[in-house]
């Protein structure tokens, strides 16, 4: 059905509400986490460095969940090139940085990225969660 509508529409795609709502501030402007990387609104930071934030998210779903984002607008791994190697290589070893410095080297932690709907994305600007302080299953729900 959404494949029929996009035809008569003539895009490739429709995408729901949310993607629509955070495609349109692609720009960056009135992204939420643009936001928080220019600080017109807080978020509680524990790093920052000339290419990314990271912060608490606001819903933690483990003890410690933080947040490691570029500080450049890119909507998802999907829109990511080559151009933004090195962005995703430090967002890692921020990552990896804030798991020793939470304390979470040695009990484990996950990373993850979700992308697009069916990883129940939410957010369209790039973002890692780093999750750790209880045991994780595998494979997720
Ligand atoms: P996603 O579901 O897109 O992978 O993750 C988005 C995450 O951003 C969610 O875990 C959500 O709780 C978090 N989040 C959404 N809005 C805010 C906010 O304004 N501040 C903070 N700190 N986290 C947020
Ligand atoms: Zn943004």
């Amino acid at each position: 059905m959404r494949e029929k509508y996009a035809k008569a529409l003539q895009v490739e795609t429709l995408h729901t509400i949310e993607e629509e709502l955070n495609m349109s501030v692609g720009n960056g402007i009135e992204c939420i986490f643009c936001a928080i990387v220019n600080k017109q609104i807080k978020a509680n930071i524990v790093l920052e460095s000339d290419g990314v934030v990271a912060f608490h998210d606001i819903n933690k779903a483990a003890p410690i969940h933080l947040l490691i984002i570029p500080k450049e607008h890119v909507a998802n791994l999907n829109d990511a090139s080559i151009d933004n190697s090195s962005i995703l290589g430090e967002m890692l070893l921020t990552a990896r940085e804030l798991a020793f410095q939470f304390g979470l080297n040695e009990s484990g932690y996950r990373v993850a990225m979700n992308t697009g709907r069916d990883a129940g994305q939410t957010v369209f600007h790039l973002h890692m969660h780093l999750l750790g302080g209880r045991h994780f299953s595998w494979p997720p729900g």
